[in-house]
């Protein structure tokens, strides 16, 4: 039961950040007038500032009463619920994260303690003229960007890039209205409209999933659908179902860009848009969702993995799509993957999960296999037939010359689908221009000044850049080791200088080159995506962003530069990734007419076991070794794993202090874990930091966060040295 405090109670007040002096992050407070209770929002005196927490229950008296100080005010919110709670908490000590830290990622809304009141907005009115200034234009493709509710005058000031008076301006002139309007209006109803045609095993899996949702209870199912098999029409018949119960549903997706496509699928199915939550989000936006959600006005909300931490009221239904997807791992700041804590929280709160993918993660495939999960598969394409056929290109053969990476086979097949009307697809995951510049005088590479990485040219923006820190700088013209000039030379390939191949062999062809970083907004990159789905381009070049469920109907061929390129490295996943990317790609090509897609796989390891896997089609053949390589192994799914990085200015330190801690081993090998290291990280600097790993492995069962924590805090790391804890590591960088 939630306590209700009187006036003057001794309350526990969870804060939003670390502080030295409260490890557990709770500290003591008298109830203000009025009172409060547990779960409440409110606003504490800290030293001279204010800071929000939450009235995590009685307080624990340790601190002298004496001395106590009262509750500031209490927030006009909806109280956190016990369940919300507990799972902060629960994923607080999974991930070994500090819980005010945690909190801090259910509060991300500017403002939430506001009052209800009105606030000025502004939205396009009038006929937008032909002719416009560039700041002007740029405030008319904001509110296109933002859709139709509008925007507060400092939002689009800011999502245009310009002064208010370029805002008032078009109001005089009548292009854009601004109008008072409430705070936080609730969302649209949702309501399933119309009969969607389900067919073959859809309509099974669809019922099974709509069976579980209204039994209640927590569960998880893997849904497991190939590109184009009808994967979100089944799982929004769960949502339906859900809604009809009167409960929350959140469709967690993997990429902003896929928002909008889904959202029109959303309305087309339940005749309005739902809530939506990911970094494109305005804050205004965020705080009414924020609100909504607590208040159970928004019956569904799509998003990033943050979404996970609003305060539903009653959630029912957690959808991850693209459950595979590394993006849900968030690898900065709090170390958790979105699709474990989804399942998390639905088994606090008695909720239905739903993981989709046509490659399941190694962890859902076994989950599944031993039954934790329950697994439903749609197999045939929905209203066509089958996956692609895969064929190797066996690049030992071919000779091509310098600077060039497309096979005559490869562009004998291009040239085929251009006769026929139907588009290409060059898949190669490297964006920029060339993934190294070197100096042909003496063979230096230019790195970044402040990181152990290789700079990466990207002709489209005149510059080099990190891919790791997002430093700049613009390519030499002499070498910066030997000073000679005019020798710099770009090395291999990314998608930029496929690009400029593709021009040069098919000059005649219309050309579109997708990758992440060359649109200015998740807006452009939709409208760019829409023009290929119209056939606007007979030849697409592109990242690992096209693989991510884009629908491009008169696309037949996919051709894959580098199917090598993903098992170079020595990460645990590297084949499961590869057979997963590979899959994805090749699954973007589809039938024309009785004909079948065509996926061409450019290697050099043709026999390579996870080539050999892509193009046999034999999933459930690839999932079992690569299981069964995993339990020999002792490696996650079998085992558990913890990545530690400690990283400061002066690098003997960071080694000394690795040193130590793994001198004192104890607490580990009290639970049979391994520790290895300290070695260099894989990329031994980031941003002018050193960065040091070690490596823990233990059996599955061991209780290894207690142990980790125990063994951490022997030691207090000195100045400004940081100690990064990452259980289940997904990367190893
Ligand atoms: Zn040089
Ligand atoms: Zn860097």
């Amino acid at each position: 039961m939630e306590r209700v405090f009187a006036e003057g109670d001794r309350v526990g007040v969870m804060l939003t950040e670390t502080l030295g002096r409260a490890l557990s992050g709770c500290l003591d407070y008298r109830a203000p007038e009025g009172g409060c209770g547990t779960g409440d929002f409110v606003e504490v005196p800290l030293g001279p500032r204010r800071m929000l927490g939450v009235v995590w229950g009685p307080g624990d008296g340790t601190f002298d009463a004496a001395k106590l100080r009262s509750v500031a005010r209490v927030l006009e919110a909806r109280p956190m619920r016990a369940e919300l709670r507990a799972f902060l908490t629960r994923a607080a000590e999974y991930t070994l994260t500090p819980l005010p830290a945690m909190l801090r990622l259910a509060t991300r809304a500017p403002g939430l303690g506001e009052a209800p009141g009105m606030r000025r907005l502004y939205r396009l009115g009038g006929p937008v003229p032909n002719k416009l200034t560039e700041a002007r234009h740029r405030v008319i493709e904001a509110l296109r960007g933002f859709g139709g509710a509008g925007l507060t005058l400092g939002e689009l000031c800011e999502a245009a890039g310009c002064s208010s008076s370029v805002v008032k301006g078009l109001v005089g002139a009548g292009v854009l209205i601004e109008a008072e309007a409430p705070r936080d209006l609730p969302f649209p109803d949702l309501a399933p409209q119309g009969g969607v045609a389900l067919q073959g095993d859809q309509i099974a899996a669809a019922d099974a999933l709509v069976a579980a949702v209204a039994q209640g209870g927590y569960g998880t199912t893997l849904l497991k659908g190939v590109t184009g098999s009808g994967k979100t029409e089944v799982y929004l018949e769960a949502v339906a179902e859900c809604l009809r119960q009167g409960r929350q549903a959140l469709v967690l997706l993997p990429e902003i860009a896929l928002t909008a496509e889904f959202l029109t699928r959303v309305e087309a199915r339940f005749g309005a848009r739902p809530a939506e939550w990911h970094s494109g989000v305005t804050q205004t936006e965020r705080r009414r969702v924020w609100k909504m959600v607590s208040e159970g006005q928004a019956q569904m909300v799509v998003g990033a993995r943050s979404a996970l931490f609003l305060p539903f009221q009653q959630l029912g239904l957690i959808v991850v799509d693209e459950e595979h997807d590394t993006s849900y791992k968030q690898d900065e700041g709090v170390h958790y993957n979105a699709r474990d804590m989804a399942v998390l929280r639905a088994s606090i709160c008695g909720a239905q999960v739903v993981l989709a993918s046509a490659t399941p993660s190694l962890e859902s495939w076994v989950n599944a296999d031993q039954g934790k999960y329950l697994r439903l598969d749609l197999g045939a394409r929905f209203g066509t037939a089958e996956l692609p056929e895969m064929r190797a290109i066996d690049m030992r053969n071919e000779r091509l010359p310098a600077n060039r990476w497309i096979s005559d086979a490869l562009a004998q097949a291009v040239t085929a689908r251009r006769a026929a009307g139907e588009q290409s697809l060059l898949f190669l995951n490297r964006r920029g221009y060339a993934p190294v510049t070197l100096c042909r005088a003496c063979g230096q590479q230019v790195g970044c000044d402040h990181c152990d990485a290789r700079m990466v040219e990207h002709r489209f923006l005149k510059r080099l850049v990190c891919h790791q820190c997002g430093a700049t700088k613009p390519v030499p013209e002499a070498c910066p080791s030997c000073g000679v000039e005019g020798r710099m030379a770009a090395v291999g390939p990314g998608v930029e200088r496929l690009a400029e191949e593709v021009a040069e062999r098919f000059p005649e062809a219309k050309l579109a080159i997708l990758s992440s970083d060359l649109f200015g907004s998740a807006r452009a990159l939709k409208d760019k995506i829409e023009e290929i789905a119209r056939g606007e381009a007979e030849i697409v070049i592109g990242t690992q962003i096209v693989a991510k469920g884009h629908n491009f109907p008169l696309l037949t061929l996919v051709g894959v530069i580098d199917a090598d390129l993903g098992l170079q490295g020595s990460d645990l996943r590297a084949a499961e990734r590869t057979f997963q990317l590979m899959r994805q790609v090749a699954g973007r090509a589809g039938r024309s007419g009785d004909r079948r897609g065509l996926a061409l796989l450019q290697t050099h390891q043709p026999e390579h076991p996870v080539i050999r896997a892509i193009l046999g089609g034999d999933e459930e053949a690839f999932w079992r070794a690569e299981a069964a390589e995993r339990r020999a192994a002792g490696v996650p799914p079998y085992g558990r794993m913890a990545g530690i990085v400690l990283s400061g200015s002066d690098v003997a330190k960071v080694f000394d202090f690795g040193a130590e801690l793994a001198r004192r081993d104890g607490p580990l090998r009290r639970i049979g874990a391994q520790l290895f290291g300290p070695a260099p990280a894989p990329i031994a600097r980031v941003r002018g930091r050193h960065r040091v790993r070690l490596l823990i492995k233990a059996e599955k069962t061991a209780p290894i966060q207690a142990a980790i924590a125990d063994w951490l805090a022997q030691l207090k790391p000195p100045g400004d040295l940081r100690v990064a804890v990452d259980i289940d590591p997904q990367s190893f960088y």
